[in-house]
């Protein structure tokens, strides 16, 4: 194997947010969409990466949106959960599709449809070449699933949390509204919090910060594009505390 194909990381944890499976669909669940992500999984699973998934709701349900106004809040973070354990086993079919062994381990129990989260049978599905899809983010309101994939990826020792956007990093300005915008190569995760850049939840990149993990932020929507991030190449930001 030549050293560009030697991936960077052991184990990973994988977040995806629910819009990225909506494709280009204003609503929903693009099969397409997903089969793409699940085919980049898939190329990684077989270098002999360790991968956690998280996978957000936003594409169906989020507790703060127009959509739940009037309900009270804990009632539609509980559906914003239930999304995100829709678009799990969307992705664990598409993978299963692919020959990947998978799993999923929801943070609310339901028995007849997945495994409750249970850290160490994690543990253990990942020392298998499982990829191991966390649903239902943390099974707390008020909460979201970057938090939920900041807690995950501390809790399964992961080396770097990768957030794969339909953006190639992060930058100064949004790039879709401001021409002028550039892309950061690294930032401290202190420098993600005071300049509000908002590329993740202020709690979750905290919790990365605290235990050390970098952030690895790039576009999942570019063919092969986790493959060359993971060996080292390809255009992403890292987030850690050496800038
Ligand atoms: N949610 C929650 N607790 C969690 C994770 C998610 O209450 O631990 C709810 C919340 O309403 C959120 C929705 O689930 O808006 C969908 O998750 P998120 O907005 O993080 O999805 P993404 O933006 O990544 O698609």
């Amino acid at each position: 194997m030549s050293s560009s194909n030697v991936p960077t990381y052991k184990r990973i944890l994988l977040k995806i947010s629910g819009e990225v499976l909506m494709g280009e669909q204003g609503f929903g669940i693009d099969m397409n969409t997903v089969k793409a992500v699940a085919e980049e999984v898939a190329e990684v699973a077989g270098m002999g990466v360790e991968l956690c998934l998280v996978i957000g709701g936003g594409n169906i349900f989020r507790g703060l949106s127009k959509a739940a106004v009037g309900m009270e809040r804990s009632s539609a973070d509980y559906m914003g959960m239930l999304a995100t354990v829709m678009n799990a086993l969307a992705m664990q079919n598409a993978l299963e599709k692919l020959g990947v062994s998978t799993r999923v381990q929801s943070a609310i129990q339901m028995n007849a449809v997945c495994e409750p989260f249970v850290h160490r049978r994690a543990q253990r599905h990942l020392e298998k070449g499982r990829v191991v899809i966390f649903a239902a983010g943390l099974g707390a309101p008020y909460f979201t699933t970057d938090t939920a994939a900041a807690l995950r990826a501390a809790e399964m020792r992961c080396d770097a949390l990768f957030k794969g956007t339909s953006v190639d990093g992060v930058y100064t300005a949004d790039p879709k509204k401001d021409a002028t915008a550039t892309r950061y190569e690294s930032l401290d995760y202190m420098e993600v919090l005071s300049k509000d850049l908002r590329v993740m939840d202020a709690s979750a990149v905290s919790l990365m910060r605290e235990n050390g993990i970098p952030i690895v932020v790039f576009s999942i929507r570019e063919p092969g594009g986790l493959r060359k991030v993971i060996t080292g190449q390809g255009v992403h930001t890292v987030i850690s505390g050496q800038a």
